[in-house]
């Protein structure tokens, strides 16, 4: 941790709070977290509270306006010029930081603008003051999407140290979840977060809760017309291009594995996922679905079935087949990937 050692100043500890993340509405909870290092706050050359304007130089050193000027724009780290390049971002933080209560009232200024993900190191920033992830300035060539202005040359160091100072709790908390982890990390974890609510993919069905909920809701609601399947046995997948979508779930309240049809120009796409949380021992799955018919084959398998919280309708951009036909006979063996629960069946 960056600002661990590198300051003698007193750390203190203070709230940041968000309002739920749908803003509002239903019931919203407030996100709190903890701000670990609000010697951020302070300019690092006069150590008083920061005020705008704040300024950086090349190298991500920033500095109050009055230090700018008592050090005639040399900045003390490293002797490049400091003065003429505000540090926008860090201004926008401090705008919404109430500094007395300790609370951040946007945590979204911690996400990309550009991808909206949690910022984490390295941050790049333009001339202009904008910023951006380093996955976003590689997808937009270098270019800055709100100034076009060249980006990925210099590094915003405050926020990538402000990101890590700022420990928040799981936004799946409201579902049981306690792990607390530093802001950057939201993405990690949310993606592997065993809380995170999934879908009922019956047309219709608006439930959504902890995948072993939507897996008993399934069950008992959507009786009609039901599929299931067994590890290591051949099911039949027929499903005719008009209904989009097969549901199969393991005998017999077990994960939902879905195939879908995307009607496409040049065929049919076909996909397979199974909806659950991507969480280690969770509907971790391989599989082979199949086809033949007068000579004709073709396969679509994985090792590693993928997961997904919520089905999409948009034509999927990875992991399909496209095949030139709509009627769908197809066979699917399904084997469950952990060995534990396979000794039940
Ligand atoms: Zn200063
Ligand atoms: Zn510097
Ligand atoms: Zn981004
Ligand atoms: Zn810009
Ligand atoms: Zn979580
Ligand atoms: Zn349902």
């Amino acid at each position: 941790m960056a600002g661990e050692a590198s300051s003698s100043r007193q750390k203190r500890q203070r709230l940041v709070e968000e309002e739920g993340e749908n803003g509002g509405g239903d019931a919203a909870v407030a996100r709190s977290g903890t701000l670990v290092d609000l010697d951020l706050f302070y300019c690092p050359v006069c150590s008083d509270s920061l005020t705008i304007p704040i300024f950086r130089c090349d190298n991500g050193h920033i500095a109050c306006s009055s230090c700018c000027t008592k050090m005639k724009n040399v900045c003390p780290d490293c002797g490049d010029s400091i003065g003429d390049f505000r540090c926008l971002i860090m201004e926008k933080i401090l705008e919404a930081f109430d500094v007395g209560r300790g609370f951040l009232f946007d945590l979204h200024l911690l996400d990309c603008p550009v991808c909206s993900n949690a910022l984490t190191a390295p941050i790049f920033e333009c001339d202009s003051g904008h910023i951006a992830c380093s996955s976003c300035c590689k997808k937009q060539r270098y270019k800055c999407t709100a100034c076009s202005l060249p980006i990925g040359n210099y590094r915003c160091r405050i926020m990538e140290r402000l990101v890590e100072a700022i420990f928040i709790p799981c936004p799946n908390a409201k579902h049981g979840c306690r792990e607390m982890f530093y802001y950057g990390k939201k993405l990690v974890h949310q993606k592997e977060c065993i809380f995170a609510p999934c879908y009922c993919p019956a047309l219709g069905c608006n439930y959504s809760g902890l995948y072993k909920d939507l897996y008993s809701h399934y069950e008992t609601n959507h009786k009609c017309g039901k599929k299931h399947f067994r590890s290591r046995h051949d099911a039949d997948a027929w499903v005719h291009v008009d209904d989009k979508i097969l549901v199969l779930q393991e005998y017999r309240d077990g994960p939902l594995v879905v195939i879908q049809c995307f009607q496409k120009p040049e065929g049919v796409s076909v996909t397979v996922n199974c909806i659950a949380p991507s969480a280690p021992g969770v509907g971790e799955f391989s599989f082979l679905l199949s086809y033949s018919r007068e000579g004709e084959y073709w396969a679509l398998g994985s090792d590693k079935m993928n997961r997904i919280h919520k089905v999409s309708f948009q034509a999927p951009e990875k992991y399909f087949i496209t095949v030139p036909m709509s009627d769908f006979k197809m066979k699917i063996r399904i084997n469950r990937i952990t060995e534990e629960i396979e000794n039940e069946v």
